[in-house]
């Protein structure tokens, strides 16, 4: 298994400490799953194991999330509760397939950069593999998310400024460590591709027409994209749901050029140079751009009905409501990340 760049067809080893190529380009990982044989003792993302490609399990005891129906505005919909997994976040999946990988190939230590959830799975995950890693985040990050980090014994290093100039900070230092990074390693999609899996066998296999989820890096809508690809391939589904990436009028790079970040209550998703938005482009069918206003009245509108997402999640409410989606056609929206720790001055009512 090798990381093979999209642009120039280079390939490297796993182990590669930068997670991007000489010319630039980003690296898909060279591996086609041929089979789909789910264990049906295991009732985590670690049952479609043939389709992984690690061989090494760094588990946290990642629960298959629940599906649950959600009446927006007189439209059933059903919400994908990702703020189950471990660490609060959808994240987990991604960083227990790279930590894993990380492990089978020898690396010990590692870096990664993150306003948040990503910060909190990859140190929960490699405390819980015996590796040593440093967190950037940018200061102004929940400050539960980064409690969360420091807990786990990682080294955090907290940066002033924007979500970007946490990014220079850590790529400053590339070379010197493997540089795990969500937005950039490709490892980290065949773990979030397993909410494909997910949500095909909970669909019977009979998937959604449409799937909104808050976007920032993309690691939901790829893996999403690669999961249903892989499915299609595998023979198991026929259909590629429309995929809608929601984005925060305060950064919105799939629709702004250029990106003047702007602080926002979806601190999740404020990544203003998203290095694979060509790619992100390529498979989204629409984007959504909501307001702070209405970010807020969709995390009110979400607690309201019981559901703890944090603000992040709850721009796909307002993304509901701007769209006009046929009442006969289905909907999922993925609540990626947990209300539990973001206590950012947002109260819910
Ligand atoms: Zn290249």
């Amino acid at each position: 298994m090798l990381l093979k760049c999209q642009n120039c067809g280079r390939t490297f080893n796993i182990a590669r400490k930068v997670p991007w190529c000489e010319c630039g380009g980003v690296f898909d990982l060279d591996f086609v799953p041929d089979s789909l044989d789910i264990d049906p003792c295991d009732f985590s993302f670690w049952r479609y194991g043939g389709v992984l490609p690690v061989q090494e399990r760094v588990s946290l005891g990642e629960p298959i999330t629940p599906i649950v129906p959600l009446l927006v505005e007189n439209r059933n919909v059903s919400a994908k509760l990702e703020y189950l997994l471990p660490t609060g976040s959808f994240k987990d999946r991604g960083a227990a397939i790279l930590v894993s990988a990380m492990r089978e190939s020898g690396v010990d230590r590692f870096m990664e950069d993150s306003s948040g959830n990503a910060a909190a799975a990859m140190s929960a995950y490699a405390a819980r593999a015996g590796m040593r890693c440093e967190i950037f985040c940018p200061a102004s990050a929940s400050p539960v998310k980064l409690i969360q980090v420091e807990r786990s014994g990682a080294t955090i290093h907290r940066i002033e400024g924007s979500r970007d100039q946490t990014t220079a900070a850590v790529m400053s230092r590339a070379g010197e460590i493997f540089y795990a990074s969500h937005n950039w390693h490709p490892l980290f999609l065949h773990g979030t591709k397993t909410m494909a899996y997910e949500i095909a066998e909970q669909s019977h296999w009979v998937l959604p027409d449409h799937i909104l989820a808050p976007t920032g890096g993309g690691a939901v809508l790829l893996g999403l994209h690669l999961g249903f690809t892989e499915l299609m391939k595998l023979g198991r589904t026929s259909t590629m749901p429309k995929l809608h990436a929601v984005q925060a009028e305060a950064c919105a790079p799939l629709v702004q050029n250029p990106v003047q970040p702007a602080p926002s209550l979806a601190e999740g998703i404020l990544t203003s140079k998203p290095p694979r938005l060509s790619m992100l482009r390529r498979v989204v069918d629409s984007v959504i751009v909501v307001s702070e206003p209405e970010i807020l009245q969709g995390f009110r509108f979400l607690n309201a009905c019981g559901f703890n997402a944090e603000p992040t999640s709850a721009v796909v409410v307002p993304a509901l409501r701007k769209m006009n989606i046929p009442p006969d056609e289905s909907v999922l929206v993925v609540l990626t990340g947990s209300g539990m720790k973001s206590w950012n001055g947002v109260s819910g009512a």
